[in-house]
Formats: structure tokens, C-alpha cells, sequence
């Protein structure tokens, strides 16, 4: 007799992968069943990702470089974050960075090859001094390496102030929900989730590209791990970071171990099958909780981070390189003459997302 939990027996993963490619919503139920996949079957799971992630981005893998451009200085109380006011982490302080030293910054993304630099900065969010600081290190880095994606990631975000990003060239901006509505308050107090997607909207409205995702292995039930990525396919957003948590010591959240490869293998499957034609980004924690596991969540996501993560180092971008190639992935990019442009959205993704806008 087969002792599979009923949920996983009921759906069959090419189903799955053929509704969302028509840019059908998966039930609930469907949904759920991801997160309940049984183990020894994974690669069948996997194997469906990767069927919605190959018609959406091919082959292609984007790298982005992280830098902190304003480090441990933040006022707000989010339990997993180690530059927060409640942290006791050890990490390094300084104030916005000059537009020479985010100019040093974009040097190393382009020489690790990336396509984006994202520039992070700890805060609640921005005044209007520092969204100029910003704006100034935006309109130097785009005229050395025009090629080069920027995105921002300075909190929330007052009217206007998306405005002026835009105007400086920015082409994407990252908020996160992190993790669901309801959940929300065990994480953060000083804010709340709607402050999170009034930014989320803000950007949008201002016609830039929005990048938002999500945090998980901080005591989140299955339920809310849904309820996020439902969200996320509401809001429409083009980019989707799937972080899992580093468990900082010193931190509300930094006595957690819940995550294990598989299972972030099937949040990372169930981001790919909810969110087809969104970029899927294995974000923090990939290195440590997916470990020997890293290839196969190529197969759900198209896109990681290369180099250092905010606190804390990522392993060498040598070795994600060859990861991608060794799996017969290529970067985005890669090739591209110097100065040339990089698609911000390959042109596969958005003809699916416009044929399922027209929808
Ligand atoms: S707002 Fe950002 S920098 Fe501040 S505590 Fe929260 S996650 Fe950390």
C-alpha cells in the first residue's frame, strides 16, 4: 500500500506545471500539496518547476551582486535581522556610502558578471537627503556601466521619493513582504505588513520594476507560506527573492532550525508554479540550507545572488559560475559586448506576461 500523505497523491506534477503555464491559478489544495510533496518523489516535483521555468527564461541564470550601502544603523525591530535595534549581532557600522564608493561596488558586480547590483541600505526608511545621495551614486554608476541593472532596497518609502529614483535611472526597487499577513506581527513591531505594500505600490505606480520577496524558517505555518505567495502573483511583481533564514545568535529569530534542503527545494518549486512568469531568486541562506542541494533549485529559480549577502559571506562567485555552467545553464549577460544592454526583462518573459495580462 502506498503511504503518501493523500494531498500528494491526488495531484499529478505535469498537471500542475500545464495549469500554471496557462496562467491559471493553482487551487489551494494544489498549492498545498507542494509543500507536502513526499520527499523521495522530489525530482518529479523539480521536474515540473522546471518545465514552467524553461518556457518563461530558458536556460538562463541572472546574477546579482548585493552591497550594503548603509550598514547596522536601523531603528525598526524585525527578529531575524542582525543590523536591527534589537540586535546583539556584532556587525559593522557606517553611514550611506558616497556615490565613488557605490561606484567601487558596481566595479566588483561587473567583474563577478553580474546583471544587477543591488544596493541595500539599513533603515526604516529613506529621508529625502539620503534618496539624493542616492540618486547621485545612481546616475554615476549608469554612466560607467550602462549595462548594469540597478535596484534600491531603502525601506519604506514617502510619497515622491520613487519619483526621484526613477528619475535617476533606477530600474528596480526591492521591498519585501517577507512573510504573510497574519504571521507579520510575530516578526516585526515597529512597522506593519500594510506599510510594507503601500511601498510595494508605490513603486509601481512609479513605473519601476518591482522586486519583492520573501523570508522563511521564522515559525511560519504552510498556511502562511501560501498566503505569500498568492500575494506576490496579486501584486504582480517581477522579481521574487526566496530567502531562508540565517539564524543570527542574538536575534528574536535566531534560535530557529526548522528548514531542510528538501523542503526549501518545494517553497522554491511552489514560488516557480504559483508565480510563473516572475523572476524566482534564491536569495540568503541558499549556501546554507540548501547546501549540496543548490543545483536542483536552478530548476525552479532563474536568478541568484553572487558574492556576499548583507552580514554575512556567500561562497565564491568562481564556484556559482561553474555551478551554472556544469548544469548547462548560461548567464545573462554574460556575453554581452561591454556597454551594451542587458534585457531588464528577457523578452520570453515578457511576452508570456503580456499574454497573460491580455488574458
Ligand atoms: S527595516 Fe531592514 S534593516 Fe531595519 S531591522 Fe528591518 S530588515 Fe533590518
Amino acid at each position: 500500500m502506498d503511504n503518501r500523505p493523500i494531498s500528494a497523491l491526488t495531484f499529478n506534477a505535469t498537471d500542475l506545471a500545464e495549469k500554471s503555464l496557462a496562467g491559471e491559478d493553482l487551487s489551494r489544495e494544489e498549492a498545498f500539496a507542494i509543500l507536502e510533496w513526499p520527499d523521495e518523489d522530489i525530482l518529479t516535483l523539480m521536474q515540473a518547476a522546471f518545465k514552467v521555468r524553461q518556457a518563461a527564461f530558458g536556460k538562463k541564470v541572472r546574477l546579482n551582486y548585493l552591497v550594503n550601502i548603509q550598514s547596522g544603523i536601523c531603528q525598526e525591530d524585525c527578529g531575524y535581522c542582525s543590523q536591527s535595534s534589537i540586535s546583539d549581532v556584532p556587525v559593522e557600522k557606517y553611514k550611506l556610502m558616497t556615490p565613488d564608493e557605490v561606484e567601487a561596488a558596481a566595479e566588483k558586480a561587473v567583474a563577478n558578471k553580474a546583471a544587477r547590483l543591488c544596493m541595500v541600505a539599513s533603515m526604516r526608511g529613506p529621508s529625502d537627503k539620503d534618496v539624493a545621495g542616492v540618486a547621485a551614486a545612481i546616475r554615476r554608476v549608469k554612466e560607467r556601466f550602462p549595462q548594469l541593472e540597478l535596484c534600491a532596497c531603502l525601506g519604506l518609502l514617502k510619497d515622491g521619493q520613487a519619483d526621484t529614483l526613477n528619475e535617476a535611472g533606477v530600474d528596480a526597487y526591492n521591498h519585501n513582504l517577507n512573510t504573510s499577513e497574519r504571521h507579520y506581527g510575530e516578526i516585526c513591531t515597529t512597522h506593519g505588513f500594510s506599510d510594507r505594500l503601500d511601498t510595494v505600490r508605490k513603486v509601481r505606480e512609479a513605473g519601476i520594476s518591482s522586486c519583492s520577496g520573501a523570508l522563511f524558517g521564522m515559525g511560519e505555518t504552510r498556511e502562511d507560506i501560501l498566503d505569500v505567495a498568492y500575494r506576490l502573483r496579486e501584486l504582480g511583481v517581477d522579481s521574487i527573492p526566496v530567502n531562508f533564514l540565517i539564524p543570527f545568535k542574538g536575534t528574536p529569530q535566531g534560535h530557529r532550525e526548522e528548514l531542510t534542503p528538501v523542503y526549501c527545494l518545494k517553497i522554491l518549486a511552489l514560488f516557480r508554479l504559483v508565480n510563473p512568469f516572475s523572476e524566482i531568486r534564491i536569495a540568503g541562506g541558499r549556501e546554507l540550507h540548501l547546501r549540496s542541494l543548490q543545483p536542483l533549485g536552478l530548476y525552479a529559480a532563474n536568478s541568484i545572488f553572487v558574492g556576499d549577502y548583507l552580514t554575512t559571506e556567500g561562497q565564491a562567485g568562481s564556484l556559482d559560475r561553474e555551478m551554472i555552467r556544469d548544469m548547462g545553464f548560461e548567464i545573462v549577460g554574460e556575453n554581452a559586448a561591454e556597454g551594451s544592454a542587458v534585457p531588464l526583462v528577457d523578452r520570453v518573459t515578457l511576452t508570456s506576461r503580456q499574454a497573460r495580462l491580455a488574458k
